[in-house]
């Protein structure tokens, strides 16, 4: 069942059982009757035989005025209902005394106060983490229903791509994205098949494409989404399959293609690397965890001030990448100076993107912005 973190629950999860399973004691202490207590004052209870700690119930009914010993975990003894911890009595010959009497139900946890039987837990739709594997072990179950990983093929685009580790030609550059890519793609519940670099040709391309989609739920592909004449990934969608969308009023991002092609998804992220890397987050993890069967995934936005003033163009949205600081009221968002979307470092300088909405055209210290963070972006 560790295994299900990170995939997509398929079937609501109710619960089979209360949690906790019996009322039990929260503390280590003395177990009593509250009626056996005195109305105000000092109350004497008789010490019971025995003990009941956790996987170890009492063997017999506790009378009143009595008071038996209980370790944490340890199932309430029949005939008690409350819990004095161990530092609020004094034991002294054969007898508990409480200095005060204690508020009925005291230090005991109820049965099904945690979980109540055949309560809905969690829906379909939602990403397993760390945490609700936990509630399940606890729940005593051993499987969970998920969604197979939605298969998907990862390629980049571009005759001057050289694989890192290998010498790099003349007017050659390393593929960043393809590597980038594969690491945002390990927090989605996918299967990846890196599928390598297409060369700058139709002959290249089109094939290579066309058998990706076949084969596969999803085609990522970076570069050779825009309007150039080396560009054959969005003309292959086009010319085989069906392209939804292409250009988009974002910076950075502005060629980013969605398409059908054979029974796939085909998303073209643009080929410079931080125009990849923000369309992947804000576009193509949404749509992947969407169409793996997860709930779609709005990142939270919180709004902080801005520590920078901005020019802007209407008519796009701007992601900025910005660097949270602290300042004497609380978190600020630093714009990092090179914004360039060929300039990698300045994704790794930030801690997450401020959006800017289309209409806005200029941003002045201290205005309100929107901030997302790499965390809520999956990008961590
Ligand atoms: P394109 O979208 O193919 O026109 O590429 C735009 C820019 O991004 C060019 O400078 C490319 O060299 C660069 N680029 C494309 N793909 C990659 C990649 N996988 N890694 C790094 N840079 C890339
Ligand atoms: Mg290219």
């Amino acid at each position: 069942m560790a295994e299900a973190s990170g995939r997509v629950l398929s079937a609501p999860l109710l619960s089979p059982r209360p949690v906790p399973a019996f009322d039990n004691a929260a503390v280590d202490g003395y177990a009593f009757a509250a009626t056996s207590q005195a109305a105000t004052g000092k109350s004497r209870l008789t010490l019971a035989e025995g003990r009941a700690a956790a996987g170890h119930p009492a063997d017999e009914c506790v009378a009143p005025g009595r008071a038996i010993q209980v370790l944490t975990g340890a199932v309430m003894p029949a005939g008690t209902d409350t819990v004095a911890m161990n530092e609020e009595v004094a034991v002294e010959a054969g007898s508990v005394v409480l200095a005060r009497p204690l508020r009925p139900g005291s230090n005991r946890r109820r049965a099904g106060e945690d979980i109540a039987a055949g309560q809905s837990l969690f829906t379909a739709g939602l990403v397993l983490g760390p945490r609700q594997i936990g509630v399940a072990a606890e729940l005593g179950l051993a499987e969970l229903p998920v969604y197979r990983r939605l298969r998907v093929a990862l390629l980049s685009s571009g005759d001057e791509l050289t694989e890192p580790g290998r010498p790099l030609p003349e007017g050659g550059i390393y593929d960043a994205n393809r590597y980038m890519l594969r690491a945002l793609l390990r927090h989605l519940p996918v299967s990846v098949a890196d599928l390598g670099v297409l060369g700058d040709t139709a002959a290249a391309v089109e094939p290579a494409i066309l058998d990706a989609a076949r084969r596969h739920d999803v085609v990522l592909t970076s570069g050779g989404a825009s309007k150039g004449d080396e560009d054959h990934v969005v003309r292959t969608v086009e010319r085989h399959g069906r392209l939804d969308f292409w250009q988009i009023a974002m910076k950075p991002g502005r060629p980013l293609a969605f398409g059908r092609l054979a029974d796939a998804v085909t998303i073209g992220l643009p080929g410079n690397p931080v125009a990849a890397a923000v369309c992947f987050m804000r576009f193509a993890r949404p749509v992947i965890a969407r169409l793996a069967g997860a709930a779609w995934m709005e990142p939270r936005a919180f709004v902080v001030p801005a520590a920078f003033t901005l020019q802007k163009k209407p008519g796009r949205t701007e992601l900025l990448r910005v660097r949270l600081v602290d300042a004497r009221d609380g978190p600020e968002a630093e714009l990092i100076r090179r914004q360039g979307s060929g300039i990698l470092t300045s994704l790794t300088e930030a801690d997450g993107l401020v959006e800017v909405a289309p209409e806005t055209t200029v941003i002045r210290q201290g205005d309100p912005v929107r901030f997302l963070s790499f965390a809520e972006l999956g990008a961590r």
